[in-house]
């Protein structure tokens, strides 16, 4: 069986066929030409998004945290500190509202899961384009992966994103827990050589340091991004907190001001 790739729209092979929410027998297909797996159409995302963010994913807290040190000496060091931030596909708001607190003007984005704890902070078109967008996790849930990128480059030429990268030989099903068949939430899965592709068709440059890649128009220096993100463990980051201003009291007081007029 053929499918065509969603990524450089050559045709992928069915590699094997794997068993998602203990119940559907779904073949997977593997480009050769650009190194990504896709599932077939995805017709169980509804049963798999009852609860939009999976309830055996015990790690969503500690994971936005952490991504909000390594973030914050990135867009430190690297980008416009005081420009507008976008967290693309941003779950409850845990990572939005953690880069206010800390002083990033960071908005919100979800067409699946509420808001909760950055409400007042939703990007609308009134925000305009944005400095950096982020995505954590997100990549791996595209059914139309393209259409979601350039969503994206719409509103900045920047994207910092995290989604674990599919090894070559591919894993077979029982070998690489992030098929994530028991929730069947995960239906697209990129290799190293898959981002590259996407990075060529866009004109970008792609740099990847555990756990974050980042496709950018900008020229990065790779030893620099990697000592940036070791330097995180020896208090860089509170070096950082330190020079910025803390939005807490700041949305607070503005929220309250919205609210009561
Ligand atoms: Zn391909």
């Amino acid at each position: 069986m053929l499918e065509i790739c969603k990524i450089c729209k050559t045709p992928s092979q069915e590699i094997f066929k794997a068993k998602i929410l203990s119940k559907y027998d779904v073949s997977y297909f593997y480009c050769n030409s650009c190194g990504f797996l896709q599932t077939e159409e995805p017709y169980w995302l509804e049963e798999s998004y009852k609860a939009s963010i999976t309830t055996s994913d015990t790690g969503g807290l500690l994971r936005s945290l952490a991504l909000a040190e390594t973030c914050s000496l990135l867009i430190y060091f690297i980008f416009d500190k005081n420009a507008r931030y976008l967290d693309f596909a941003g779950g409850y708001g845990i990572f939005t509202r953690r880069m206010r607190d800390i002083g990033f003007d960071f908005y919100w984005q979800d067409r699946y899961t509420p808001n909760l704890l950055a409400k007042g902070f939703e990007y609308t078109e009134d925000v305009g384009p944005v400095e950096l967008v982020t995505s954590f996790e997100s990549f791996e849930h595209f059914s139309d992966p393209i259409g979601e990128i350039e969503a994206m480059l719409s509103l900045s030429r920047n994207i910092l994103f995290t989604t674990e990268l599919l090894s070559y030989p591919v894993p077979q099903p029982k070998e690489w827990h992030y098929y994530g068949l028991h929730h069947g939430q995960h239906i697209s899965f990129f290799s190293d050589r898959t981002l590259r592709f996407i990075a060529d068709i866009y004109g970008l440059k792609l740099y990847s340091v555990h756990p974050v890649h980042i496709l950018t128009e900008k020229s990065l220096n790779p030893v620099r991004l990697k000592l940036l993100l070791r330097l995180r463990r020896f208090g860089l980051f509170f070096y950082v907190k330190k020079n910025m201003k803390s939005r807490t009291v700041a949305d607070s007081n503005e929220l309250a001001g919205r609210s009561c007029c």
